[in-house]
């Protein structure tokens, strides 16, 4: 028996880069994979290439909107009938110092962020809670909330808000046998990351222990786990993977 047989799993923000890489995970665990991304036509493709026929599909979702998220999560109860596990990863930068850092930029990546992990949380929760099974969500953080990057006080910001929020649902659905965990990525190589400037690059891999960034595929075993059976008793955490990097 797979790790996630049985399961049905949504992954926001799953087009590519880390939420690819966990939809990829749970695909070969064995579960049912929804992925919702901003481009509907990205997600379908990202969900045909992950080569488990009609157990993956996409579905056009922004996360701002909690009537598209809600849809995301029906379509998945609908169409593999149950919401297992839950992952809140959409994501976007917009950097800038505060000095030059618009109110838009600002909203932008509150909204995506922090609106986007809440509705998804709300949605997914709502369908969980009615289940014997319970379920799992995991919300991606970064270790930016955690520390503070420069340049970031809108991500540092809504980064640190998605840890308070994940502590606060695990007390509120705990007792429905919802778990709610979150994971705070260091530096992964994804299309994200790419376009950095490299003196930061260099920095950063300076201040990890392990010398190197990491991949997708490693921030996807550890959610996995924290999506599976193995962390039954996990709840409330934040799991850092991040190399070392701040410990
Ligand atoms: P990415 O490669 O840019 O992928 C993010 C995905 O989310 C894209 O497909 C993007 O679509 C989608 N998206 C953006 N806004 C959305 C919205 N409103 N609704 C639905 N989907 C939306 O980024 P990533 O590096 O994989 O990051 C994934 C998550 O990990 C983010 O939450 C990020 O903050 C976090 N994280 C990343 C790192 C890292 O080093 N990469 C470290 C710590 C945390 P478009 O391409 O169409 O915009």
């Amino acid at each position: 028996m797979k790790l996630l047989e049985n399961r049905t799993a949504v992954v926001t923000g799953g087009a590519q880069g880390l939420g690819y890489a966990i939809a990829r995970a749970f695909a070969d665990a064995g579960a049912d994979v929804v992925i919702g991304d901003l481009d509907g036509e990205a997600a379908a493709a990202a969900a045909s290439s992950l080569d488990i026929g009609d157990r993956a599909i996409g579905v056009a979702c922004d996360v701002v909107n909690l009537d598209q998220v809600e849809h995301l999560c029906a379509t998945a109860v609908e169409r593999f009938g149950s919401l297992d596990v839950m992952v809140n990863n959409a994501g976007i930068t917009r950097d800038a110092s505060m000095r030059k850092m618009s109110e838009e930029q600002f909203d932008q990546v509150i909204a995506v962020h922090l609106r986007g992990t809440w509705n998804g949380l709300r949605t997914a929760s709502g369908f969980m809670r009615d289940q014997p099974e319970g379920g799992s969500i995991i919300n991606v953080s970064s270790i930016a909330g955690k520390v503070g990057n420069l340049g970031q006080t809108n991500y540092s910001a809504a980064k640190a808000g998605i840890v308070g929020m994940t502590k606060a649902a695990a007390k509120e659905v705990g007792f429905k046998n919802v778990r709610v965990n979150a994971i705070q990525p260091g530096f992964i190589n994804t299309p994200m990351t790419a376009a950095m400037r490299p003196d930061l690059i260099e920095a950063k891999l300076a201040d990890t222990p392990l010398g190197r960034a990491g991949e997708p595929s490693e921030i996807a075993s550890a959610v996995t786990f924290l999506a599976s059976d193995m962390a039954s008793y996990i709840t409330g955490v934040v799991l850092e993977i991040a190399g070392g990097r701040h410990i």
